[in-house]
């Protein structure tokens, strides 16, 4: 994190559940739709939180994609998954 973005932080109280809500001008800037996945890290004492990329998991394709157990597949990996264990 750049000491610009610390400077300028912004402070948010979580809730009851130890939910924050990402600021509307971040979200816009950075894409992240309503309902759309965030990834996170802790680092030392920071939470990096980052957009997640819905791409699928095999191939890295961006579009026809499944969401299965968290992660993405699109529909030409599925297709060769099946293939693969049709025996
Ligand atoms: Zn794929």
């Amino acid at each position: 994190m750049s000491v610009k973005m610390k400077k300028s932080g912004i402070v948010r109280k979580s809730d009851e559940l130890c939910r924050i809500v990402i600021p509307k001008e971040i979200r816009d800037k950075l894409e992240i739709k309503d309902k759309g996945y965030v990834i996170m890290f802790q680092q030392g004492k920071e939470i990096i939180v980052k957009k997640y990329d819905e791409t699928c998991a095999f191939c890295g394709k961006k579009t026809g994609l499944i969401e299965f157990k968290d992660r993405f597949v699109c529909k030409k990996c599925v297709k060769e998954l099946k293939e693969k264990f049709k025996n």
